[in-house]
């Protein structure tokens, strides 16, 4: 990672205002989601994109008991449970 050239405060409850500039490049809008990661450098955050657990897909994902799946592997694993 390298200094974006931003400096951000975090008010009371957590929340940061990430630059719009920022957001703009990586096209972040309100109610995204995103992931957090951390090492002994600092913290990461990345847009989070679901994938499939079968083939990482992010085509049609659905969430089931937790898990992302697609809407292909849904149809392969159904085929399964009727063979
Ligand atoms: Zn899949």
């Amino acid at each position: 990672m390298k200094p974006a050239g931003f400096l951000c405060n975090i008010d009371n409850l957590g929340r940061i205002l990430i630059p719009a500039p920022i957001r703009k490049t990586f096209e972040i809008n309100g109610g995204d989601t995103f992931e957090v990661f951390t090492d002994e450098d600092g913290i990461m955050l990345k847009k989070y994109s679901p994938v499939c657990i079968f083939c990482g897909s992010a085509d049609n994902i659905t969430s089931f008991k937790g898990k992302m799946v697609c809407e292909k592997c849904i149809k392969k694993l159904s085929a399964l449970a009727e063979d």
